[in-house]
C-alpha cells in the first residue's frame, strides 16, 4: 500500500450546520487519511430563532484538529507533513465580535476554553434543521426593507448581488443585530465591532485573535452577504448604505486559494457549497452538483460570466482559486428543508430512532401510496423565495402508515431537487445529462434511486463522499506558496463513484419496483398550494 508519510498532506476544517470536522487528505491521491468529527449544539431561544455559540464552534475545531493529529501519530505519520489547511463553512451564518476587549455582547456562554484566543460575541445562524428554521426575527427586517424599496421589489438588489432580499443572507442578520442588540450597536458605534461569517471568525481566531488575527473572508462567502458586488468583486458602498452597515466592520475579501495567515497554520477558504463544487471537480462550464445536508444546494458552474436567473435561482461566486486567477460563477438553487425533514420525523414524530433508519422504513412500503409531504416548514427558497409558505401532508387513507410518510418525505427531497433542476435547465437552455451528488443524506441508497427516477437522469455519487472537505483541502494545497496540489480541470481520474440509473421512463411510467408512479405534476401543484 501507499506510504502516506512520504507524501504531502493537506487538512480541511469543515464547519457545518450540525457538526464540525477536521480531515486530512493525501495531496497526491486525494485519499482521506484521517478525520475527526464533533457535533455542534444549537440553541432555540424562541420559535424560529436559532443560535450557535461561536466559542463552541471554535472549540470544536480545535478539538477536531487535536484528535486528528493524535490519530495521525498512531498511523505513524508526521504531523509536519500537513502543508496547509483549508476552511469550508456554513455560509450565511453571522458572527459579530469585539476586536479589542473580547467582551461578550450577546449569547456568550460561560465556558472557558483554553484553546480560544479570544471571546466570541454573537452568532446568529441559518439554516438549521429545526421545524421552523426560518429565522423569524429577520422577517420583519425584510418586510421593512422591501417596503422602502422602489416598486416593493424583492429583486431590487439582484443586479449587483445575484440574490433576492431574504432572511437567508447575512446583511439581514447583521442589520437585525445592530437594531436589536444594544451591545452590538454600541460596539459598532465605538469602532470595536467586527463582522464575519464563520470562516472569518475561525481564521481570525486561529491566526492570533485579538493579538493581530487576520480579519478576512473569501469571495464565495462574501457573495452570500448581500453587501458584495459580484461584478466588481468588492464590498459595495451603495449596498452598505442600503442596509446601513459601516463598511469598516467588514472583513477584507480575498481569493479562495491564497495564504491568509500563519499564526497557527496556513489557511484557505471556500463557502461549503463552493467547496463541494470544487471537491466534485465541477470546473467546467455547465457541470453541476447537488449537496444533500440539512438543506439541498445545487450549484452549476456557469464559467467566468455571472448568469442572472429568470427562474428564481441565485447567482453566486463559485470560486477564485488564487489572487490572479479568474472568478468563476455559479447558478444556485437552494432548498431549505432536505435532511431536516428526516430529523423532523425523528425528533417531532418519533417514527425513526436515527436518520439512517428512514431508508429501511420507507423501503418496507416501497411507495408513498398516494401520500404527499411538502415540508415547507419555514417558507420556500428556490425557485419561489416565499417566506410565508408552510408545510402540508395530504393524500392520507385508512391504509397510510409511518412507512408511507417516510417514503413521501424522501420523495419530497427529490421533487424539490427536480424543481431546481428544471429551473436550471430553463435558465441555461442546455439540460443537464447527469447530476453529481454529495452530503450526509446521500448515504441513503433508496433516496439516490428515487432521485434518479424523479430526475430521469443518472445520479452519480463519489465513493468518497467528503467532497466539501476535499474541495477546501484542494483550495489550500493549490495556493501559491504551498503548491502541493495542482488542480486539474479535467478532474481526478482516481475518484471512483456509484451511478444510479433512472428506472422510470420519462413518460412517468414506473418500473414494477414502485407501486404508484411519482407524480411530479401533482406535487408541483401541492407545492404551490403551500404559499398563502
Ligand atoms: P450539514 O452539513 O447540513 O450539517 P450533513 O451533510 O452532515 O449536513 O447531513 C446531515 C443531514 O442528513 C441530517 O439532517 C440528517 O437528518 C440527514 N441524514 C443523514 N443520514 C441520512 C440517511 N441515511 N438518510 C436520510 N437522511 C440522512
Amino acid at each position: 500500500s501507499s506510504r502516506p508519510e512520504a507524501d504531502s498532506l493537506v487538512g480541511a476544517i469543515d464547519q457545518g450546520t450540525s457538526s464540525t470536522r477536521f480531515l486530512v487528505f493525501n495531496a497526491k491521491t486525494a485519499e482521506l487519511i484521517s478525520q475527526h468529527q464533533v457535533e455542534i449544539n444549537q440553541s432555540f431561544p424562541k420559535e424560529g430563532w436559532v443560535e450557535e455559540d461561536p466559542k463552541e464552534i471554535l472549540q470544536s475545531v480545535c478539538e477536531c484538529m487535536e484528535r486528528t493529529s493524535e490519530k495521525l501519530i498512531q498511523l505513524n505519520i508526521n504531523i509536519s507533513n500537513v502543508k496547509a489547511i483549508g476552511v469550508t463553512n456554513q455560509r450565511e451564518t453571522t458572527v459579530v465580535w469585539d476586536k479589542e476587549t473580547g467582551e461578550p455582547l450577546y449569547n456568550a456562554i460561560g465556558d472557558c476554553s483554553p484553546l480560544g484566543p479570544s471571546v466570541p460575541i454573537f452568532c446568529l445562524q441559518s439554516p438549521t434543521s429545526q421545524p421552523v428554521w426560518l429565522d423569524l426575527r429577520t422577517q420583519s427586517t425584510v418586510e421593512k426593507l422591501i417596503k422602502k424599496t422602489p416598486g416593493k421589489n424583492k429583486n431590487h438588489l439582484k443586479d449587483k448581488t445575484g440574490l433576492p432580499i431574504s432572511t437567508y443572507f447575512s446583511a439581514l442578520k447583521l442589520r437585525w443585530l445592530m437594531d436589536n442588540i444594544e451591545s452590538v450597536a454600541e460596539a459598532v458605534q465605538t469602532n470595536r465591532a467586527v463582522f464575519g461569517t464563520v470562516d472569518s471568525w475561525l481564521i481570525w481566531c486561529l491566526t492570533g485573535g485579538k493579538n493581530g488575527g487576520v480579519h478576512c473572508t473569501d469571495v464565495t462567502n462574501a457573495s452570500r452577504t448581500m453587501l458584495f458586488n459580484i461584478h466588481t468583486m468588492q464590498w459595495d458602498p451603495e449596498l452598505c448604505k442600503y442596509f446601513d452597515v459601516p463598511i469598516e466592520i467588514l472583513p477584507e475579501v480575498r481569493s479562495s486559494s491564497e495564504i491568509y495567515g500563519y499564526m497557527v497554520c496556513n489557511e484557505y477558504c471556500l463557502g461549503d457549497q463552493s467547496a463541494a463544487l470544487v471537491g466534485q471537480m465541477c470546473f467546467k462550464d455547465g457541470q453541476a452538483k447537488n449537496t444533500y445536508g440539512t438543506g439541498c444546494f445545487m450549484l452549476k458552474n456557469t464559467g467566468v460570466k455571472p448568469v442572472m436567473s429568470d427562474h428564481g435561482l441565485l447567482t453566486t461566486v463559485a470560486y477564485k482559486l488564487g489572487r490572479d486567477q479568474p472568478v468563476y460563477y455559479a447558478l444556485e438553487g437552494s432548498v431549505a428543508i432536505a435532511g431536516a425533514v428526516v430529523r423532523w420525523l425523528k425528533e417531532n414524530l418519533g417514527i425513526i430512532k436515527s436518520s439512517s433508519d428512514i431508508e429501511k422504513l420507507a423501503a418496507t412500503a416501497g411507495t408513498s401510496y398516494g401520500c404527499y409531504f411538502v415540508p415547507a416548514f419555514s417558507g420556500l427558497y428556490a425557485p419561489y423565495w416565499e417566506p410565508s409558505a408552510r408545510g402540508i401532508i395530504c393524500g392520507l387513507t385508512q391504509f397510510t402508515n409511518s412507512s408511507h410518510l417516510a417514503f413521501a418525505a424522501l420523495e419530497a427531497v427529490c421533487f424539490q431537487t427536480r424543481e431546481v433542476l428544471d429551473a436550471m435547465n430553463q435558465d441555461s437552455g442546455v439540460p443537464l445529462s447527469q447530476l453529481q451528488v454529495d452530503g450526509g443524506m446521500t448515504a441513503n441508497k433508496l433516496l439516490m434511486q428515487l432521485q434518479a427516477d424523479i430526475l430521469c437522469i443518472p445520479v452519480v455519487r463519489p465513493s468518497m463522499s467528503e467532497t466539501t472537505a476535499l474541495g477546501a483541502a484542494m483550495a489550500a494545497g493549490a495556493a501559491e506558496g504551498v503548491c502541493v496540489w495542482t488542480i486539474n480541470p479535467d478532474g481526478m481520474t482516481s475518484v471512483t463513484s456509484e451511478k444510479y440509473q433512472p428506472k422510470i421512463n420519462p413518460d412517468g411510467e414506473s418500473s414494477d419496483q414502485f407501486f404508484v408512479p411519482n407524480n411530479l405534476e401533482l406535487w408541483l401543484h401541492l407545492h404551490k398550494l403551500t404559499i398563502p
